[in-house]
């Protein structure tokens, strides 16, 4: 181990955890929290494993701190979207190793960003470093289904809160390299929108199909409230997060009925980040109405994806909604939301990733990205009011292409990147644990 370069380690480490299969469901995920744990505890990382049901472990593991100096937890999930090998040009499970990339299922989401914080926590342990609070790295189940009942990270908030809680926090969400008018940024995701889905419940009056005039049609009725919501132009807002990457971007920020015009002026990649993050979001996707073909429906109900900004509630929303939908026979029903949450921006762990950039890429920068899903920072920022932010970089492979790969066929991950992601890590535990 002594003469393997940090490279080969979380390389090697990235292909043993890609090997095992750790698909949700159904998860199985105790198979590489041990293989976490077999790989931390001979450099004496304290390790626990925490599991709801044997199959499905947590891992957390931890570099004490000398005091009560803040602490930073590395968080990362082990679960993985299905692959379907058909469509693979390499066998999913097989970390194999092409054109210097590591090619398997989870390379990207995420179990990279586990391989590295491993190996970014291992190796400091190594040099015998002591931070002033709690190093932690949690390696948690179910990311990616995370239903009732759950199994990963929010379960760990509320059930061993202890292991878990922490003042700063890195998780998955962005890190790529962008180019905006020809300069480079790294999007650093400090905020998430939240998804916080209706249903849209249209009354009628049910009766025979072949006599309509008898009966008063919902799904009639909801056709035009259906396209009522298709040309809904919400007000927008210039968000906190916005303003800061209008302003590392364009130099200013502008108003908010400006900004999309702003960005696209600079650049149109910059356009389409900033787009919908300037107001909510809302999406019909699915209906039902009669479930006979000669009976006239009483009741159809339509389900509207929507995503708010962080800090606007249903309530603001549906006062909008109903604006744009005018009186009529429908209710608007909501589902519970997720997510929502934001992180400052002006706090050290922002310094750390700033001074972390400067020194990996002279002349780029980071920009505050809202992320128009939700990741597992939420539950952090909700139980500690921690400072999570989305950051992983990556400087080689194309954001584009990333993009792409992402829940899709022949994912994987640059070794580059990896060797970069381990740095990083290592940076910010240093100067975290330094404060
Ligand atoms: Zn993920």
């Amino acid at each position: 181990m002594a003469t393997q370069t940090l490279r080969e380690e979380v390389t090697t480490l990235l292909q043993e955890l890609i090997r095992l299969n750790t698909v949700n469901p159904p998860g199985n995920e105790t198979a590489a929290a041990e293989l976490l744990r077999n790989y931390l505890e001979p450099f004496g990382v304290e390790c626990e494993l925490y599991s709801r049901v044997p199959e499905r472990a947590n891992l957390v593991a931890r570099i004490r701190g000398r005091g009560d100096g803040p602490r930073l937890l590395l968080l990362s999930h082990t679960d993985t979207v299905l692959a379907d090998p058909a469509e693979w040009t390499v066998d999913p499970w097989s970390g194999e190793i092409r054109d210097g990339q590591v090619w398997g299922r989870g390379a990207l989401d995420m179990k990279g960003q586990v391989a590295a914080s491993a190996v970014a926590i291992a190796s400091l342990a190594r040099e015998g470093f002591e931070p002033s609070g709690d190093l932690i790295f949690a390696a948690t189940a179910d990311e990616e289904v995370g239903d009732d009942p759950d199994y990963g990270l929010s379960w760990l908030c509320r059930e061993h809160p202890d292991a878990v809680r922490c003042d700063f926090a890195v998780n998955e969400g962005a890190g790529d390299r962008v180019q905006v008018a020809g300069r480079p940024f790294y999007l650093c995701a400090t905020a998430e929108k939240m998804s916080s889905p209706f249903v849209l419940r249209v009354h009628g009056r049910s009766g025979h199909a072949s006599l309509p005039s008898i009966a008063d049609n919902a799904l009639v009725k909801a056709a035009g409230l259906i396209e009522r919501i298709a040309a809904f132009q919400p007000e927008r807002q210039l968000i906190p997060e916005v303003q800061a990457f209008l302003q590392a971007v364009c130099g200013s920020a502008p108003s908010p009925d400006r900004a999309l015009e702003a960005a696209r002026a600079i650049d149109p990649a910059a356009a389409k980040m900033v787009e919908p993050l300037l107001s909510m979001t809302v999406s019909p996707t699915m209906i039902t109405a009669s479930n006979k073909r000669n009976v006239i429906p009483a009741l159809t109900e339509v389900t509207v994806d929507c995503r708010l900004l962080p800090g606007q509630t249903q309530k603001e929303a549906e006062r909008a909604i109903r604006a744009q939908l005018g009186d009529g026979d429908y209710e608007i029903v909501w589902r519970e939301g997720q997510g929502g949450t934001r992180s400052a921006l002006d706090t050290a762990l922002w310094g750390a990733a700033e001074s972390f950039i400067a020194e990996a890429e002279p002349g780029a920068r980071v920009a505050p990205i809202c992320v128009a899903g939700f990741t597992d920072s939420h539950w952090l920022r909700d139980a500690f009011g921690t400072v999570a932010y989305g950051f992983f970089p990556v400087m080689k492979m194309d954001p584009e292409l990333a993009a792409r790969l992402v829940h899709s066929a022949d994912e994987r991950a640059e070794v580059d990147d990896l060797e970069l992601g381990v740095r990083w890590l290592r940076h910010a535990a240093l100067a975290i644990g330094s404060l």
